[in-house]
């Protein structure tokens, strides 16, 4: 029987990079599965409903909640998102490494009840970064780009729950730093260590564009 895969988990703020970072490491290594989340939010243009979310109206996702459909599931900027959990286990059994991208809360409901899980936290360069990849992406409006904004500062203070906090910079540079990461407890460690002291900085960044864009 394969070697069972490992569940690993990567949250960031919303528009780091984390979809391109995840998309990037699965062209090169079929090892890496996606575990596609049910969503109630709207579909963004160029979103493909099966790849990238299962859009579900509210109802849907609430029966499915009761069913015990979901390994875990939360509330994020008004709209609830889930991982179904048959199909993670069945992958990780075949020996795939599943790949959750998924928000705090969900991270640590993952944790809770499978604490082999990895989690990763990504961070931008700087919060300018962030900010001006929410603007170019242009998927969202200005009012919700600040409360994506106004919740990546809420979750500058649980950044440091995650086992290893790591840095979108060079796309290629990022995903091989994933892959030394994901075998090497150390490395993770000394990842944590080098990176959790930019968090303050970044929510001092973020809170100054916010006063801002408010104005
Ligand atoms: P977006 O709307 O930008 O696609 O995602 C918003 C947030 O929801 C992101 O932080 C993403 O990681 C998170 N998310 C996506 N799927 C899930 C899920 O199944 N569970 C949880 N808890 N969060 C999710």
């Amino acid at each position: 029987m394969a070697k069972r895969g490992d569940l690993v988990v990567v949250s960031g703020f919303s528009g780091v990079g984390k979809g391109t970072v995840i998309k990037e490491l699965m062209k090169s290594h079929p090892e890496y599965v996606f575990s596609v989340s049910g969503t109630t939010r709207y579909q963004r243009d160029g979103e493909v409903n099966g790849k990238d979310y299962f859009f579900m109206s509210r109802e849907a996702f609430e029966e499915k909640v009761s069913a015990g459909g979901f390994l875990e599931y939360a509330e994020y900027s008004g709209n609830y998102y889930g991982t179904p959990s048959d199909y993670v286990f069945s992958q990780m059994d075949q020996g795939k490494n599943v790949i959750l991208d998924i928000e705090y809360q969900g991270a640590f409901q993952v944790k809770e009840r499978y604490p082999e899980a990895i989690l990763f936290f990504l961070i931008p360069p700087s919060a300018e970064e962030l900010y001006n990849r929410l603007l170019n992406r242009k998927t969202e409006t200005m009012a919700q780009i600040i409360k994506r904004m106004e919740t990546a500062v809420k979750e500058t203070d649980h950044v440091h729950q995650y086992d290893t906090i790591w840095v979108n910079d060079k796309l290629e540079d990022t995903v091989n730093d994933f892959l030394a990461m994901h075998g090497n407890p150390e490395l993770r460690i000394r990842r944590y260590e080098e990176n959790m002291i930019k968090i303050p900085q970044i929510k001092k960044e973020l809170l100054e564009i916010l006063d801002k864009i408010k104005e």
